[in-house]
């Protein structure tokens, strides 16, 4: 019943709102066990690794292994970092393993191959352009229009504008886009309509989604859901098959977009955050507001059992990609909580996640979005969509200048959202590369 379990702590997660916007793992079996890869994942490809020998020290590695990316620890024979080289389980069954070999010392290490550029390595920025030649791929959160409802990111207070996620994510990505490149970067959108990125649709899922059910002791899924309040809508046929579509498959064809079209240096993933509110035609509002944000990160043991994610975890680590996305989270953070006042956020439980950085608002945590996209990754979580105040200002829409907002001159939240996100990259940045003379 382990599986069962599963979808009783996520059915939690979703009533207490602890991670309401963020993507969990809801199935950790897979389908085959020969192959032992997560729901609609890519074999992995380990001879990508070669490219990486001889690029890491042997505490470099340790070091990202323990504190970083397998916190929560993980079964003994995955990997064995021994003095030289680190031996990596590429697949149970048949006994198969990588086998990555150290540099001998930080001098001795080779360069790392990447597509994305860290700052430092960029020319120095044009005066009064301090993000010029950089490429910056914004990912607006979920998919928001007609789908806001199936992707369960929509609540309505009475006769009010329905909020929907996707197009709030949408609104600041906008804006957002506008104020980097006037800072000189070049800005890609990964999604930029209400429409989704896949070609598939929940039909093309049934059958997955069918098997998945059957798989995790569910014998006979039944075809359709009763109600908004079917206590066994997870268990159908119909749930299973539109959260393939809207998450699994929306987010992969994402990552290809990032990864084979877009090669940006940084991905800037924005969402809203949101607590429990229960009936969304009758909602809770809360007084709860924060702030943070996510890097990858602090993988589930279970998860790492998982050829593919083990494999994606071992190439993120090695192309040291935290390296950048942390230092450019707290910067980013820091800038944001500044802006937003906004307190950090404390998760319930440190099951999943693990408080990385300085600032006290970053997280690593292994979800979709910040695992596949082969770059760094800052996923931004502010504002609880349902507080009163945050709801006040969702209401009053975009607008220039301040108004007043229950007591308070305030910026649209939209503005202060992506303003505050654009002068934590301005000073990240600024920071980190050189100026031109
Ligand atoms: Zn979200």
């Amino acid at each position: 019943m382990a599986t069962r379990l599963i979808w009783q702590v996520e059915a939690w997660r979703r009533r207490v709102g602890a991670s309401t916007c963020l993507f969990v793992a809801i199935f950790t079996t897979s389908l085959q066990a020969a192959e032992n890869i997560s729901v609609l994942g890519n074999k992995p490809r380990w001879d990508v690794l070669e490219h990486y020998q001889q690029t890491i020290t042997h505490d470099e590695f340790a070091h990202l292994i323990n504190d970083v990316y397998c916190t929560h620890g993980f079964a003994p024979d995955l990997i064995e970092i021994k003095d030289d080289s680190a031996r990596i389980l590429m697949n149970r069954d048949f006994q198969k393993f990588f086998t990555l070999r150290f540099a001998a010392s930080d001098s001795a290490r080779k360069p790392v191959p990447r597509l994305w550029r860290p700052a430092k390595s960029l020319s120095p920025s044009k005066e009064g352009k301090p993000l010029s030649g950089l490429k910056i791929a914004l990912d607006p959160g979920h998919l928001g229009g007609k789908w806001a409802k199936m992707e369960e990111r929509w609540f309505q207070v009475g006769d009010s504008q329905p909020v929907q996620e996707g197009d709030l994510t949408l609104r600041v990505a906008r804006l957002l886009a506008t104020r980097l490149r006037a800072l000189g970067a070049t800005v890609s959108f990964v999604r930029s309509t209400d429409e989704p990125t896949t070609g598939k649709r929940p039909d093309d899922f049934h059958e997955l989604a069918r098997k998945i059910l059957i798989k995790n002791g569910v014998p006979q899924p039944r075809a359709d859901i009763l109600d908004q309040t079917d206590p066994e809508k997870e268990h159908t046929i119909r749930w299973q098959s539109e959260i393939l579509f809207y998450r699994y498959s929306e987010i992969r064809r994402r990552a290809a977009l990032v990864n084979l079209k877009l090669h940006p240096d940084v991905v800037l993933c924005l969402h809203f955050n949101a607590e429990g509110w229960g009936d969304p035609t009758s909602p809770l509002l809360t007084d709860a507001n924060h702030l943070h944000l996510l890097v990858n990160g602090s993988y589930l043991p279970e998860e790492l059992e998982l050829d593919d994610e083990r494999f994606e975890m071992i190439r993120r680590l090695l192309s040291r990609a935290y390296d950048e996305e942390l230092p450019l989270a707290d910067t980013t953070a820091a800038a944001m909580s500044r802006e937003t006042a906004l307190p950090p956020y404390a998760y319930p439980t440190t099951k999943s996640t693990t408080k990385v950085g300085a600032s006290g608002y970053v997280y690593a945590r292994n979800l979709l979005a910040t695992r596949l996209y082969r770059c760094p990754v800052v996923y931004c979580e502010p504002y609880v969509m349902n507080s009163k105040d945050v709801f006040a200002r969702i209401q009053a829409g975009d607008y220039e200048g301040t108004r007043n907002i229950n007591g308070v001159e305030r910026k649209s939240i939209f503005r202060e959202y992506a303003d505050s996100v654009a002068d934590g990259l301005v000073e990240y940045y600024s920071k980190a590369r050189g100026k031109s003379d």
